[in-house]
């Protein structure tokens, strides 16, 4: 672990690492990433234990839900490093013929990546992928909450990658703002909206690029043209995955009113199948984060608690739970839930949840359940959200070619594949002349000459 006192001296070897050009050549960015998967493999067990340590994660979602994206992002940036490295021929207008134009991409420096505690894993190596094929230096600051994973994560590190390289800074809420008192050439912030904001004011004190992955509450609107008990558990696993500490998460649900009642009914006969009769025994169902977190969340078990309710502080559980015929204006619907606690707020005029929705701050996804094409287009076309799933949940984060990221309050920019590569680039507009030709009639003194550019710019 690194010393309070030693983040700059860290910053200042990693620059001077970057400026020897170890890290542009594309050999070295694929033998890094092929080194970072060996040691994820050999620490596997460790990785597992602190998972469940912190947040009692099952290891079938250990795998599923963290190593499984981390792999996957691997394989394919080796797969496609070698063409996205290449400069990009553009087309280029006849004034400035001959010659040709081109996109350059380059590495930005030293990046800075903050994670968080829900995915504390996936979250803070992903976008190192990213930061590595695009031949940046990089530090990770791992969520301190989820402390065991951040202990796991410095020594997989730091048993690869030499930290002039690649290094861990461990630490609290001191340490990152010690950290962004430093200039870097990227900050890849993962967590709440409320930190995102506190990230890039300090951030542009050195005018340092930023991507923030936020939260917010994304809405699950269930309308009648469905599968009834194939949606009921894709919403419950959306849910109740990870105890509901997934930024995508289904936040809330809105129904229409003739199929609530089934839809509760075969939601309740989900969790059952999922976690059996009492979920604080199920070994499938993950824990709250913190004291702090469980607190939080056993205020909002109030109100027409339909199912759950149960929770144990010793535990830090919370059981799966519906409340029933919740309002907009309930505090519930104030603040992202990050918890395993759904309200369910019923509708029969679409219109309303459309105009509801545009009112509130833009969310990081947003779940629809039909089969009627009309709706769908119509709700793609209504609303704004970071990404869209169609009857289904959490799944379109998974999909490589698609960016995940958020728009308005749930984030800036986007990452996973290709467009993680984009983020930790910089994009350089090059334009290649030669000396064949040279249009004197561009260079002063330019008396009688502005007609002709009119003319040649279409303007008489
Ligand atoms: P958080 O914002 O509290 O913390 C994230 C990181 O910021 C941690 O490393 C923490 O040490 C640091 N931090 C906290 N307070 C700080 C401060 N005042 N100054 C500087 N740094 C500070 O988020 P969290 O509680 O770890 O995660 C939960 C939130 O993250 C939820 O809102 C969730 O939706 C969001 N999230 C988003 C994504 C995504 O991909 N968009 C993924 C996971 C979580």
């Amino acid at each position: 672990m690194i010393g309070q006192s030693l983040i700059g001296e860290v910053v200042s070897k990693q620059r001077q690492f970057f400026h020897t050009g170890a890290t542009r050549d594309v050999s070295f960015r694929i033998e890094q990433l092929q080194n970072l998967k060996q040691a994820i493999i050999k620490y596997d067990l460790e990785i597992t234990q602190a998972l469940k340590a912190d947040l009692n994660k099952p290891e079938f979602e250990v795998y599923g839900a963290e190593l499984s994206l981390i792999f996957t992002e691997i394989t394919d940036t080796i797969k496609h490093l070698n063409n996205w490295v290449k400069p990009q021929r553009k087309r280029l207008e006849f004034t400035f013929l001959p010659g040709s134009a081109y996109l350059y991409p380059e590495p930005l420096g030293v990046a800075l990546i903050i994670g968080p505690w829900n995915y504390p894993f996936q979250l803070s190596l992903l976008p190192l992928v990213g930061a590595i094929a695009a031949g940046n230096c990089a530090i990770i600051k791992p969520s301190e909450i989820a402390a065991n994973t951040s202990h796991v994560i410095n020594k997989v590190i730091s048993n690869i990658f030499p930290s002039e390289y690649i290094t861990v800074v461990e630490g609290g809420v001191e340490t990152t703002q010690e950290l962004l008192q430093e200039k870097f050439d990227h900050i890849f912030f993962t967590g709440g909206t409320a930190v995102g904001k506190i990230i890039m004011k300090e951030a542009a004190k050195h005018l340092t690029p930023v991507t923030l992955e936020l939260g917010g509450k994304s809405p699950c609107i269930v309308d009648t043209d469905i599968n009834l008990e194939v949606s009921a558990r894709r919403i419950t696993w959306g849910k109740f995955l990870n105890a509901g500490q997934t930024c995508i998460a289904p936040d809330y649900l809105l129904v229409h009113k003739s199929i609530k009642q089934d839809l509760l009914t075969a939601i309740a006969d989900s969790l059952k199948e999922f976690y059996g009769q009492n979920p604080i025994n199920s070994v499938d169902y993950a824990r709250i984060i913190s004291q702090k977190h469980y607190t939080r969340l056993v205020n909002y078990l109030k109100g027409d608690i339909y199912l759950g309710g149960e929770c144990d502080s010793e535990q830090l559980f919370i059981a799966p739970t519906i409340i029933n015929n919740v309002l907009w204006q309930d505090s519930i619907m104030e603040e992202e839930i990050f918890g395993p606690i759904l309200p369910v707020i019923e509708y029969e005029d679409i219109n309303e949840v459309i105009t509801a929705i545009n009112y509130r701050p833009k969310p990081l996804a947003l779940y629809l359940f039909t089969n009627n094409q009309d709706l769908q287009a119509r709700i793609l076309r209504e609303t704004s959200s970071g990404g869209v799933c169609i009857n289904d949940t959490i799944k379109h984060c998974g999909v490589a070619s698609l960016p995940f990221g958020g728009v308005g309050d749930s984030g800036i920019g986007k990452y996973h594949g290709k467009a993680s590569f984009d983020v930790f680039s910089h994009y350089k507009s090059v334009l290649k002349r030669n000396f064949v030709f040279d249009l004197k009639v561009l260079y002063p003194p330019y008396e009688g000459k502005l007609p002709m550019l009119k003319r040649l710019f279409g303007k008489k």
